[in-house]
C-alpha cells in the first residue's frame, strides 16, 4: 500500500473560541483524489484552512509524509509541498496572466532557468494560458481563471494539491474541463484534496470520499462504495 501524503487525525479547530470542526480525520494518498463533501457551512473550508496551517489546531494532529506538522506555519507548509487554491482568492484580476504566474514564482526564489522551465510547464499543461499570457486575468473566463489559479499552485511542484470548490460559478462543460485537468494531475501522481458541494462533480473524479456535516465526519470511504449516494443524501438532508 502507498503511504499517505497527508493524514489528519481527529482534528478540532475553528475561529478563536468558536469550534467549527470536531474530530475530523482524513487521508490523502499519492495519485488519489480525496473529496470532502458537505452542504453549505458544513466546515469544508475550515478543514482546508486548518490543514494549510492558516487556522490553529485545537486538538488532534496533522501529518505530512508521516511527520507531524501540526504546528508548522503555513508558509513553511507551502515550502514542504502544499499547494492550496482558495475559493475566491485565486488570482490578481488586474494583472496579466503571465504576471500572475511570475509573481507566484518570485516567492519561490528559484534560479532564472528553473523559473522559465516552471513557467513553461504551466503553459504546456494549460495551452490557453500561453495564448492569453498578455491578457488581464480578470478578463479570462471563469474556467481559465481557475486553470490559472491551479497553474500558480503548480509552480511550486506541490506533492499535495488542495482545491476549494473549483467548480463554483462555472458552466457544466467548463467544470468537466477543469476536473479533467485535476484528474490528469492525479494520474501523474499528485495527492489531491478536493472540497466540493456539488456531489455529482466530486463523485465523478474522487477515489475517496469524506462527508462532513456540522463540522463532523459522518461518512468516509471509497468513492465507489455501494449505497454511497444514499449516505450522502442523508447527510445533506439531515437537520443541523
Ligand atoms: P461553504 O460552502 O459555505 O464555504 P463550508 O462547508 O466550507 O461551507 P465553512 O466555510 O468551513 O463551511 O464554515 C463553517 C462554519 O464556520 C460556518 O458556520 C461559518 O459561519 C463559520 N465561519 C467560517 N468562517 C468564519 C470566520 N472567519 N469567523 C467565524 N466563523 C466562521
Amino acid at each position: 500500500m502507498v503511504a499517505d501524503v497527508l493524514e489528519v487525525r481527529s482534528v478540532t479547530s475553528g475561529y478563536g473560541d468558536l469550534t467549527v470542526i470536531r474530530d475530523v480525520s482524513l487521508t490523502v494518498a499519492p495519485a488519489q483524489i480525496t473529496a470532502v463533501l458537505g452542504r453549505n457551512g458544513a466546515g469544508k473550508t475550515t478543514t482546508l484552512k486548518t490543514i494549510a496551517g492558516l487556522l490553529p489546531v485545537n486538538s488532534g494532529e496533522v501529518l505530512f509524509d508521516g511527520e507531524p506538522i501540526t504546528k508548522v506555519p503555513a508558509h513553511a507548509r507551502r515550502r514542504m509541498g502544499f499547494g492550496y487554491v482558495q475559493e475566491n482568492k485565486r488570482i490578481f484580476k488586474k494583472r496579466a496572466v503571465e504576471e500572475n504566474l511570475v509573481l507566484g514564482l518570485y516567492r519561490l526564489g528559484l534560479a532564472r532557468a528553473e523559473e522559465q522551465s516552471r513557467l513553461d510547464e504551466v503553459y504546456t499543461r494549460f495551452p490557453i494560458l500561453a495564448e492569453r499570457r498578455k491578457q488581464t486575468a480578470g478578463y479570462l473566463s471563469g474556467g481559465q481563471q481557475q486553470m490559472l489559479a491551479i497553474g500558480q499552485a503548480l509552480l511550486n511542484h506541490p506533492r499535495l494539491l488542495m482545491l476549494d470548490e473549483p467548480s463554483t460559478g462555472l458552466a457544466p462543460s467548463i467544470v468537466a474541463e477543469v476536473m479533467q485537468a485535476v484528474q490528469r494531475l492525479r494520474d501523474e501522481g499528485l495527492a489531491v484534496l478536493l472540497i466540493e458541494q456539488a456531489v455529482d462533480t466530486a463523485l465523478r473524479v474522487a477515489d475517496r470520499v469524506v462527508v462532513l456535516d456540522v463540522g463532523k465526519v459522518v461518512h468516509s470511504g471509497s468513492a465507489d462504495e455501494d449505497g454511497l449516494r444514499a449516505i450522502i443524501q442523508d447527510a445533506y438532508m439531515a437537520a443541523p
